[in-house]
């Protein structure tokens, strides 16, 4: 992409509404504008952060096995009476009549109308196990949106809903999701903790939440310090193996991790001083195991060999994707702006002409541009007539993992300079090896 021929719309003042750096940030980069309280627009930016994102977590889903689909985002109150969750639920959910005066309301979750669609379609034990999944808009009418997407009130979530023929086996499908979605969020850059947590509305025992830590996170969180050096990196792992998924499970759950709803300050005190840690967390997933909670309620029952008719066991498991957006960048900026790991950013490299309107620089930098673009990369190059102290501090903003600057003194040696966004460092080379290197990062090659 061409700024030229972009839209950018940066900012140059601190937004006075946003109070912390992941929202001041995303607005001065021009990533996100707000339309309602608690509602955004993602602008080209942003919303080339939220496919990414999504993309991520649609191929660590499909790999674990699980099924992608699209459920809508209006739904009948029909279906929530049937669970009594309609009332239940309270203000949070925006409720809506159509021209028929029929009750409808835009879906803050969706255990109802998938136990709907499965128990429709589904009525043998020769389909289970089964996982499906979708990542779609939801809303819930937050008392207090705040922090931009981290607390919005429309927000785009992945969340998935497990269907097994007991016990045993819904619980190989919460562990697989526990493994995938520690995979997820290393992919994503992120160390994200797994915590014992309270199960709230949804219902059910066995739970558990994602948490980064960031000082702006609204939980607060107990772990031991152990919890923190655990990485899957590259494991092979295989989902269909009940005791692989199990073993990472334990590895990760021996360490003390709790938010404050369950925490237990005796068992904590118990974890060697050293290795204490008192701090605070973003939620940016959370898992479960609820049981026949709505089989029952909804009548899902499946066939099992010996002839019986039994409710199905389920588990709904959810990603907050456009959180993650925010939470992202929480753990990762600085005073100059957005540092994108490399697996999400919008952009693959920028390109700073320094001298916009001279045939040499454009000619090399028309070169990189094509250069990268031939690799499968995606380049934004800076391509206007500013000054060069305004395209680097726009490039700091967006934060963007490389950059290359090309400029008059460089080419008298032959050479650009190619710096990291993160360590600031900067390495001079010739225009091949400029486009050797970035294929080699990218693309592993
Ligand atoms: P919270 O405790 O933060 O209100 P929750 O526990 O109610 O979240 P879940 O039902 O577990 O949310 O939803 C799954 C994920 O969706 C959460 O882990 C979070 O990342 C994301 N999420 C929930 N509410 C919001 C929101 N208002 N804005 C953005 N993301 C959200
Ligand atoms: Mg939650």
């Amino acid at each position: 992409m061409r700024l030229s021929k972009y839209f950018l719309p940066v900012l140059k003042e601190n937004p006075s509404e946003a109070q912390i750096v992941s929202h001041r940030l995303m607005l001065r980069a021009g990533m996100i504008k707000q339309s309602s309280a608690g509602i955004y627009s993602w602008l080209p930016l942003g919303f080339k952060v939220l496919r990414k994102l999504e993309e991520l977590v649609h191929e660590e889903q499909i790999s674990a096995g699980h099924i992608p689909m699209l459920m809508p985002t209006i739904q009948s109150a029909d279906l929530w009476r049937e669970s009594g969750r309609y009332e239940a639920y309270g203000h949070e959910m925006l409720r809506v009549k159509d021209r028929h005066k029929r009750e409808m309301l835009y879906g803050p979750t969706n255990e109802e109308l998938i136990t709907d669609i499965f128990r429709t379609h589904v009525g043998s034990y020769k389909d289970l196990p089964m996982t499906l999944y979708h990542i779609q808009w939801k809303f819930r009418d937050e008392i207090r949106p705040r922090f931009g997407v981290m607390r919005g009130r429309e927000f785009f979530m992945k969340d998935g809903y497990n269907f097994d023929i007991d016990f045993e086996s819904a619980l190989h499908s919460y562990n697989r999701h526990f493994v995938s979605y520690l995979r997820t969020y290393e992919r994503m850059g992120l160390q994200a903790l797994p915590m014992r947590a309270e199960s709230g509305p949804i219902g059910g025992e066995n739970t558990h939440e994602f948490l980064v830590l960031a000082e702006t996170g609204e939980s607060e969180v107990f772990y031991d310090s152990a919890i923190a050096d655990l990485r899957i990196a590259d494991r092979k792992v295989d989902y269909k193996n009940w005791d692989d998924c199990a073993m990472i499970l334990k590895e990760w759950t021996t360490p003390y991790a709790r938010t404050v709803e369950t925490h237990d300050e005796a068992l904590f005190s118990q974890i060697p001083e050293e290795r204490q840690r008192k701090s605070r967390g973003i939620e940016v997933g959370q898992i479960f195991y609820f049981g026949t909670k709505y089989s029952e309620a909804m009548d899902a029952k499946v066939v099992t060999e010996s002839g019986e008719g039994v409710p199905v066991h389920m588990g709904s498991h959810g990603i907050g994707v456009s959180r993650l957006v925010g939470a992202i960048i929480e753990a990762s900026h600085d005073e100059n702006g957005i540092i994108w790991p490399e697996s999400v950013t919008p952009f693959h490299c920028g390109i700073v002409n320094l001298k916009q309107g001279d045939e040499e620089t454009d000619s090399v930098c028309d070169t990189l541009y094509r250069g990268l673009r031939v690799l499968g990369l995606d380049p934004l190059y800076d391509d206007r007539y500013e000054r060069a102290g305004g395209k680097f501090a726009t490039m700091d903003l967006i934060g963007l993992p490389w950059r290359l600057t090309v400029g008059p003194r460089g080419l008298k040696n032959g050479v650009v300079e190619l710096t990291s966004r993160s360590t600031g460092v900067s390495e001079e080379m010739p225009v091949e090896s400029a486009l050797q290197r970035l294929a080699e990062i990218y693309l592993k090659v």
